[in-house]
């Protein structure tokens, strides 16, 4: 199949990639692609064939065999075929088994030199290429991974947005730190990124919501782990889905428009963006006040020779903040972000007017 560079861009609906984490057996990988084929908004099937492991003595997926259950599934139900590569060995294989999607995983995009690897092995080839992101929310080597194989010449590839790893115990497995994806898609404007609700939620609570979020953030995609049996799957069991809960999930996802053309709403949305750049540039006016009042303080506590950091003060600024802010129905943890980014900047600029003394 000839490439056009829009393998990954969605139509109406987001493009989904749906299958196990991993290939177990014939049965199981053939059972599940003819349960979502059935799915119409279902484009690739995905089945990882090398897993990652964390620890050794685990399930590491059932190798070279499962690309051919994977040729099987693209004969059979005319499906796309993704699986993960981790080495340019892997990405050898999977190209000459004609599979059509490889991706990186997270284990691997933060890897230069084996994304390297993998990006001179397709060289020249006609396969989609999928990144996720790298386990730590590197805006960078996440990009970096991604033009590799721009650089070799691949039309089509997309990101996956998969979570990042949490370094405190948190409700998800991975934390989705929206942020980061968002300024991925501001440094590479036709980049179709795809959100992987699995990995981002370890269960099967939170895989809906997270969903949503991408649809309401105008994601391209979605990568979900879908299992013929997910209670007796071999890697991820907690947070495969079975075929009929996608279906339930797929009929309940609201896509969200990117624009909507009516002049009505056009003219409301220029008004209150009005309003909000108005705002805005008053928040700027008041943050150059508050700097300069700030020279101020540094020059007398440098004059008379006063630490710049006040703990009491800054523990009564805390407290006096919070206090307005939750009057103003604002959130807390918002707040409390804002005033201690406002806190540092005030202490860097002291620092640097005492220096200069
Ligand atoms: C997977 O998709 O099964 C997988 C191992 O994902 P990640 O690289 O995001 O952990
Ligand atoms: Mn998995």
């Amino acid at each position: 199949m000839n490439s056009d560079g829009k393998f990954f861009h969605k139509s109406k609906f987001p493009v989904i990639v749906a299958g196990p984490c991993s290939a177990e057996s014939e049965n199981q990988v053939l059972d599940t692609a003819f349960e979502l084929v059935k799915q119409s908004q279902v484009k690739i099937f995905r089945a990882g064939v090398w897993k990652p492991r964390t620890k050794p003595g685990q399930f590491e997926g059932v190798g070279d065999i499962g690309l051919q259950w994977l040729q099987k599934v693209q004969k059979e139900t005319g499906l796309f075929v993704a699986t993960e590569v981790a080495t340019s060995e892997h990405a050898k294989k999977a190209l000459d088994s004609g599979i059509d999607v490889l991706w990186i995983g997270a284990r691997t995009s933060g890897n230069p030199i084996y994304v390297q690897e993998i990006a001179n092995a397709v060289k020249g080839s006609n396969v989609k290429i999928m990144v996720k992101n790298p386990l730590h929310p590197d805006v960078d080597l996440w990009h970096g991974a991604i033009q590799r194989f721009y650089d070799v010449g691949i039309k089509d590839i997309a990101a996956v947005h998969r979570g990042f790893y949490p370094y405190e115990k948190t409700v998800y497995r991975n934390l989705p730190l929206w942020e980061i994806p968002i300024e991925l898609r501001l440094k590479q404007k036709d980049l179709p990124v795809y959100c992987d609700p699995s990995h981002i939620s370890g269960n099967t609570d939170f895989i809906e919501s997270i969903s949503q979020q991408a649809m309401d953030l105008n994601m391209c995609g979605l990568m979900i782990e879908v299992h013929n049996n997910p209670c007796n799957a071999l890697t991820d069991k907690s947070q495969q889905l079975s075929p009929l809960e996608l279906k339930h999930l797929l009929e309940n996802l609201e896509v969200r428009k990117e624009k909507f053309r009516d002049k009505t709403y056009k003219a409301q949305m220029e008004k209150l963006r009005k309003e909000i750049d108005q705002i805005d540039f008053l928040l700027l006016d008041l943050l150059a006040q508050r700097q300069s009042v700030i020279k101020d303080i540094a020059k007398s506590k440098a004059e008379m020779n006063v630490s710049i950091l006040q703990l009491n003060r800054w523990e009564n600024v805390l407290k006096t903040r919070l206090k307005y802010a939750k009057n103003h129905d604002l959130d807390k943890s918002y707040i409390l972000k804002l005033l201690q980014v406002i806190h540092k900047e005030a202490i860097r600029i002291q620092t640097e007017v005492m220096k200069s003394r």
